[in-house]
């Protein structure tokens, strides 16, 4: 790994380029070409500035890696930041890089003259920041290298990572506690996308953070439109879904690595780049798709959840689920990786019942203590319950949180078009009965022909077709019925028994309902057609760039691939869309004109700046 050459401008001839006399917001505006801070983003830097220790629980896409950039940059000495994954060290080592800020990363992937060049960038004090994998921190090695370095600080990213309540749990996390009573004095800022107030305590426990200062902002996401549908044919739902999406990258998660290894074959087929990733592959064809995703445009990921979490990439214009993630918290999470730059992105989620069957048995076959398996059933019905809901979708996800929000958000499915509801306490008194009068002992599909009064080789074993509920149903469409059943399911009425294959069971809070006390609604399952329509209309509105400012984005992100493609690194290292956005409307015509807009700093201009000019003013002459 070479380190940034110390001679290149605004480097001074020592190699030091943030003398402590700059403040935070001089830093803000010349390295990173923002003009003010975000939320708290001010707070927290200055906070750890001052020495203090930090918990910082932003959302994906609020800025947490200024909160810790900045003030490493502020006080004397190296920072040090434990980041799970070495395969994207690199990428943002490099990113720093093109800021102009001395960064390297420490890990197992390099060579034995890498090493020895970190080694000595670090001692001779030419490191702002320097990136370790949680396992490598705590070695004698690493305590030795850094023994007599002056330490800015630490910052440990993914922070929820040291949580086993959370979905991400890596038990190299779990002696991160211990940096506190080794470097006694030196600020650590904790950093995180969690949003589960169960995992963010735990997460401070945990690393010994209770006297930290928390930061915290809303976790609502409002550029992300939310979409659940009911699950028909997949494929072609998914197609329709994928068609308003033409050029874009996006993530599509399947469950199985089966079902990942078998779509992104199917989408290719169809026409759309499609690479596959998920933890049982070959580690270099992997790290290769992934290695893809981040530098190229317009291709579709398909993968398990192994994939996404620190993936940076800013344009993840959609993430679409193929099966029901398994709470409500992964689904934010793994929604949660499209629009990182702010700008409009859809997520999408087909699901049915045999999800609900299929989450539960996991659940149940895995080998939990019974007291984590409570859990993660309540878990699931509390994402079913979000997936079956007739109102908002953003209120009722940040409601799981803990959040209020006033809902009718105008960028969910149901509130772009309000789901009807039908008034259906005497089909909830069917289904039910069904379920008690077949004894409890017969999952979904066979309580749906009873109601139905399907005849078949059950309902004939079993002598069901001689029962009153038999047909009682008639009036009322099989997948309607199916709707019936996940609703209730939602409601808490009935529960799935998987120790007894899926058995539907009554629950107390039936009784009510029999008894005609509790009178039940359930929501209107739209066509798959008429839900398009309006998701079509949304995404023209997309892009926002039409006309000439359309081309002169196109020619700007040409320019941008070429030189990401020179070295080596993702297209948004070099400039985000929001960035190439801007000059395509700003059409700045000069230097000074360029640092003006967001994400241009002094580094930046220096590499980039004339290549681009060139051709916005090219544009503007011809
Ligand atoms: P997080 O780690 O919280 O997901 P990032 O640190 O990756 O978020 O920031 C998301 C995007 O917002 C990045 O492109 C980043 O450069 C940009 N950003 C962060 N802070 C600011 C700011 N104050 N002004 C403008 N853009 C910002
Ligand atoms: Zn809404």
């Amino acid at each position: 790994m070479s380190l940034t050459e110390r001679n290149e401008p605004g480097f001074s001839a020592s190699g030091a380029l943030f003398s402590s006399g700059r403040s935070p917001l001089d830093i803000l505006k010349q390295v990173y070409g923002y003009s003010s801070f975000r939320g708290k983003q001010q707070q927290v830097v200055e906070h750890v500035v001052s020495g203090g220790d930090a918990v910082v629980l932003f959302p994906t896409g609020a800025g947490k890696s200024l909160c810790f950039q900045i003030p490493a940059l502020c006080r004397d000495g190296v920072g040090i930041v434990v980041s799970p994954l070495i395969a994207l060290m690199r990428d943002q080592v490099e990113a720093m890089k093109q800021l102009g800020i001395r960064a390297a990363a420490l890990n197992s992937s390099l060579s034995r003259e890498e090493f020895v060049e970190v080694r000595r960038a670090l001692s001779a004090g030419q490191l702002d920041l320097l990136y370790v994998t949680p396992e490598r921190i705590l070695t004698d090695g690493f305590r030795e290298l850094i023994a007599n370095e002056k330490i800015a600080l630490f910052a440990i990213d993914e922070a929820h990572c040291v949580s086993q309540w959370g979905h991400d749990f890596r038990p190299e996390y779990r002696e991160l506690g211990r940096l506190g009573e080794q470097y006694p004095g030196v600020p650590r800022v904790a950093l995180t996308a969690t949003a589960d107030p169960h995992t963010r305590d735990d997460m401070i426990e945990r690393l010994g953070l209770d006297t930290a200062e928390i930061f915290t902002t809303s976790f609502d996401r409002p550029n992300i439109a939310y979409e659940i549908v009911e699950r028909d044919q997949p494929r072609q739902q998914l197609l329709r879904f994928l068609s308003g999406h033409k050029g874009d990258s996006g993530i599509v998660y399947c469950l199985s690595r089966a079902k990942v290894e078998d779509t992104a074959e199917w989408l290719n087929g169809q026409g759309i780049r499609a690479r596959a990733y998920h933890a049982g592959m070959d580690r270099a064809v992997r790290d290769a798709n992934q290695d893809a995703f981040l530098k190229e445009e317009n291709l579709c990921l398909v993968a398990t959840v192994a994939f996404g979490m620190g993936i940076d990439k800013p344009n993840v214009r959609y993430v679409a689920h193929l099966d029901l993630p398994g709470s409500v918290e992964a689904y934010y999470q793994e929604t949660g990786r499209a629009g990182r730059d702010g700008l409009p992105s859809e997520v999408w989620m087909a699901y049915g019942m045999a999800d609900v069957i299929q989450r539960g048995r996991m659940i149940d076959e895995g080998n939990a203590a019974p007291e984590i398996k409570r859990v993660e059933r309540a878990k699931l019905n509390a994402l079913l319950a979000i997936c079956e809901t007739a109102s908002c979708r953003r209120q009722a996800i940040l409601a799981h949180f803990g959040e209020a929000h006033a809902g009718q958000c105008g960028n969910c499915d149901t509130c772009l078009k309000p789901v009807e509801t039908w008034e259906g306490t005497e089909a909830a008194i069917k289904a039910l009965a069904a379920v008690y009068r077949t004894g409890e002992r017969f999952g979904a599909g066979h309580v749906v022909d009873v109601l139905l009064g399907n005849v078949n080789e059950k309902t004939e074993r079993f002598g069901h077709a001689e029962m009153p509920v038999f047909g009682a149903g008639k009036d009322i469409p099989a997948r309607v019925w199916q709707s019936v059943f996940r609703q209730l399911l939602a409601m808490g009425l009935i529960r799935v028994d998987h120790e007894a294959f899926g058995a539907l069971k009554l629950e107390p809070e039936a009784r009510a309902v029999f008894k005609h006390e509790r009178q039940v609604f359930f929501r209107k399952d739209r066509p798959a057609s008429e839900r398009r329509t309006k998701k079509a209309e949304r995404s023209e509105r997309k892009s926002g760039l039409s006309g000439a400012d359309g081309s002169l984005f196109e020619a700007l992100r040409a320019e941008r691939m070429a030189i990401a493609k020179s070295l080596g690194v993702p297209p948004y290292v070099v400039f985000p869309d929001t960035t190439l956005i801007a000059f395509a409307t700003e059409r700045p015509r000069s230097r000074k004109e360029l640092l003006a807009i967001s994400g241009v700093g002094q580094a930046k201009l220096e590499r980039y700046g004339d290549a681009f000019l060139e051709i916005i003013l090219a544009q503007d002459n011809g």
